[in-house]
């Protein structure tokens, strides 16, 4: 009979790439997913350290499996992801429920981990930056993802060093997976149903492999799927302004799958907050990005990262981010709070009072909520493509994507999901599109 291993994941699309892939390797040594908490024998944590109170969100989840199995066999416990990397050693010596600690750059020896769990004869903690093995390891691996819109990580860890991210400590240094690898297992992807493939990375932008005759870059990889007949979509994220090239502004107008919304963070509209917070751009190179982006195809759309009340962050700064904001009327976006993470250089740095913080972030997320809706709202009445990913477990209805990734919400048949179809939009709220199939002889917009 198959053990049964319980994945919960936090965080990004990179994790969620990271967890399948576990999945994927967990399966030779005959585990099998489960959904049911109450009856696995392997219970994997995979974490992530972006937002605020990560850690405390792992004891807190760490608990509630403790109290679970209080009258059974434990679990094996492994946590893995960006705060195992970041605590190590301190989250094993607080939490003895913990049986592993593995750091993103070693998940391909979770198996073997897994394997000797009885005889304890493995380290509890595997945090080396072993980027190149594990991917290599991997590559060995099919990847059996079957959703219609995939992750596909063709890149990870940043060398850019901002003062606020955990990214450089927790991910390592910058690495680009082989450029052909990457086809490969986009083809596997494509074979299991993908019909959307989203390339990821940490700065995925900065995807650079060089092998014996080219130095292949994103706009190479884009070109590359853009291929496949079968695939209809192509996205990738997250990307560093100082790394959108020319060959890449390029690929909004030569290539008919790359979706035209892109997810820029630039975190501040502000030069001097950009200094402080060591982000190697300034808000007028950014703003040239934009303008050339539009000018090659006016129906881009951005959407960003604001912080709000980065340390010294002055009144005029804050400002200065509202007029970016206005200017560029960012479609959908994540804003937060400045909140310091352990290990970072910001990390030392005064707070500015949490009224003032607070009373900005409200006024910022109102220019950005306001932005989405009238966005969504523009699109009422209108006949728009989208990419039909599941049935919601609602009666009849389906669950899709336009090309700004809106949700769709329509009532549709089963038949359709992986299907490109043409929807009126007839109402909206901030995050979604409700609709109805409209006749697919219709012009779409
Ligand atoms: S570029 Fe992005 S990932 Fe790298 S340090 Fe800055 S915020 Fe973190």
């Amino acid at each position: 009979m198959h053990k049964k291993v319980f994945i919960k994941t936090f965080g990004c699309q990179m994790n969620e790439y990271d967890s399948n892939r576990i999945i994927d390797t967990v399966k030779k040594i005959g585990f099998e997913k489960t959904d049911n908490l109450e009856e696995t024998d392997c219970y994997l944590l995979n974490t992530c350290h972006i937002r605020d109170k990560a850690k405390e969100k792992v004891y807190h989840e760490v608990g509630r499996i403790k109290k679970l199995y209080r009258d059974k066999n434990k679990p094996i416990m492994i946590v893995t992801g960006c705060v195992a990397q970041a605590e190590n050693q301190e989250m094993l010596k607080r939490e003895p429920y913990i049986d592993f600690v593995i750091g993103p750059q070693s998940y391909h020896k979770i198996t073997e981990i897994i394997k000797n769990y009885n005889n304890k004869i493995l380290s509890n903690e595997e945090t080396d930056f072993d980027t190149i093995e594990k991917f290599n390891y991997f590559d060995k691996i099919k990847n059996n993802n079957n959703k219609i819109s995939a992750f596909l990580t063709i890149q990870e860890g940043c060398d850019k060093f901002c003062n606020f991210c955990v990214v450089p400590y927790t991910r390592g240094p910058e690495y680009s997976r082989p450029f052909k690898k990457i086809i490969r297992e986009a083809e596997e992807l494509i074979k299991n149903g993908a019909k959307e493939i989203t390339l990821l990375g940490q700065n995925v932008n900065a995807y650079s492999y060089i092998d014996n005759l080219n130095n292949y870059k994103l706009s190479d990889l884009i070109k590359e799927l853009e291929k496949f007949s079968e695939l209809d979509r192509i996205r990738y994220t997250t990307s560093h302004p100082r790394d959108m090239t020319d060959d890449l502004i390029e690929c909004y107008s030569s290539s008919k799958k790359l979706m035209p919304f892109i997810h820029l963070p630039i975190q501040s509209g502000s030069n001097n907050i950009l200094k402080l917070m060591n982000r190697k751009h300034t808000v007028e190179e950014y703003l040239n990005v934009y303008e050339k982006l539009k000018k090659i195809n006016n129906l881009i759309e951005f959407s960003s990262d604001f912080i709000v009340s980065y340390p010294g962050e002055t009144e005029q700064d804050f400002n200065n981010t509202i007029e970016l904001v206005k200017k560029i009327k960012f479609i959908n976006s994540f804003s937060f709070i400045f909140s310091p993470r352990p290990g970072t250089k910001a990390a030392s740095l005064n707070l500015i009072d949490m009224e003032i913080s607070k009373e900005r972030l409200v006024k910022i997320q109102k220019y950005l909520f306001s932005h989405q809706l009238e966005m969504n709202k523009s699109l009422i009445n209108q006949t728009i493509e989208v990419l039909v990913e599941n049935k919601m477990k609602e009666q009849n209805k389906l669950f899709g994507r336009n090309k700004y990734l809106n949700s769709v919400i329509f009532k549709g048949d089963e038949k359709d999901i992986g299907k490109t179809i043409k929807v009126k939009i007839e109402n909206c709220n901030q995050n979604s599109l409700f609709g109805k199939i409209e006749n697919n002889n219709m012009k779409a917009a």
